[in-house]
């Protein structure tokens, strides 16, 4: 592991469960980074990654937010501040979401609305809170976990491949705003991941439509998010990685 660097940060929105904790292990393991878990409701998982993250050796801060709320991201976020005041976030994951799926035709507003405003709006919301600290220190990473869902569009997912398309438009426009700040903004586009988000889908079915013939894991979604990260990823940004078995189309 690397060395734990008491002042250094990041902040992973949906730590608490699959593919935002396993972002959080890797990033405390690979990095040295302490954490600023948020999650929205979830105490229970939040405190078991919490547990686990501290085993290996890094500091904690769980910090319950829903991201749809920008007073309530700005009150979570001042609320680690307060706590670590000689704290400096390095790293920013974009990572919660939900999906409320059905064809479009069928689809309430509520649906609609709600995924929108989960991961479009909850990106602006936390972005917008961190982003003039990372500008003012000139460095940052901020990964936004996308979907293939969002590049090449799925049926019953219009909301959500609407939002993740427009987090893909808006990783490469700010990419291009503070790449003179030494800040990278890059997306990660995972296929089908064992979650609990895909725990309901028929995965003996649709593993057949993956070239690999398989889900991911969390773990190989947190792979790529930690080498973006890292200092070796100085010079990659506005790209959409995708990690999703060779399913593209
Ligand atoms: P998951 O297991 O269902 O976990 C979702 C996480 O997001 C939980 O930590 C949850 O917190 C948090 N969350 C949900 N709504 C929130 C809100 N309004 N405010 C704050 N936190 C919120 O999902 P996952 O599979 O790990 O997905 C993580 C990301 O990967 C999502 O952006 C998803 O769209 C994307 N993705 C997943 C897959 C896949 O196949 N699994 C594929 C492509 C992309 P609580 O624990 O408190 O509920």
């Amino acid at each position: 592991m690397a060395e734990v660097t008491k002042a250094k940060w990041a902040l992973i929105t949906g730590g608490s469960r699959g593919i935002g904790r396993a972002i959080a292990l890797e990033l405390a393991r690979k990095h040295g980074l302490n954490i600023v878990l948020n999650y929205a409701s979830n105490k229970e998982a939040a405190e078991t990654t919490a547990a686990e993250l501290k085993t290996i050796g890094v500091d904690v801060f769980l910090a319950p937010f829903d991201v749809k709320d920008p007073e309530a991201v700005k009150a979570g976020i001042e609320a680690w501040r307060s706590a670590h005041p000689e704290a400096r976030l390095e790293v920013l994951v974009n990572n919660a979401g939900i999906t409320r799926d059905n064809l479009l035709v069928f689809m309430e507003p509520a649906d609609w609305h709600e995924v929108i405003n989960t991961h479009l709006n909850g990106f602006f919301n936390v972005t917008t809170s961190v982003l003039q600290g990372l500008v003012r220190q000139r460095y940052g990473r901020i990964i936004n976990v996308v979907s293939l869902s969002g590049t090449k569009g799925v049926p019953g997912q219009t909301n959500y491949s609407a939002a993740k398309a427009g987090i893909i438009g808006a990783t490469r426009s700010l990419a291009q705003e503070v790449a003179k700040r030494n800040i990278t903004v890059n997306a990660v586009a995972p296929g089908f991941i064992t979650s609990d988000m895909t725990k309901d889908l028929d995965e003996a079915q649709l593993k057949q439509l993956v070239p690999m013939a398989r889900f991911g894991t969390p773990e190989e979604v947190a792979g790529i998010v930690g080498f973006l990260a890292s200092a070796e990823a100085a010079y990659i940004t506005g790209e959409v990685i995708h990690v999703n078995g060779g399913m593209h189309s």
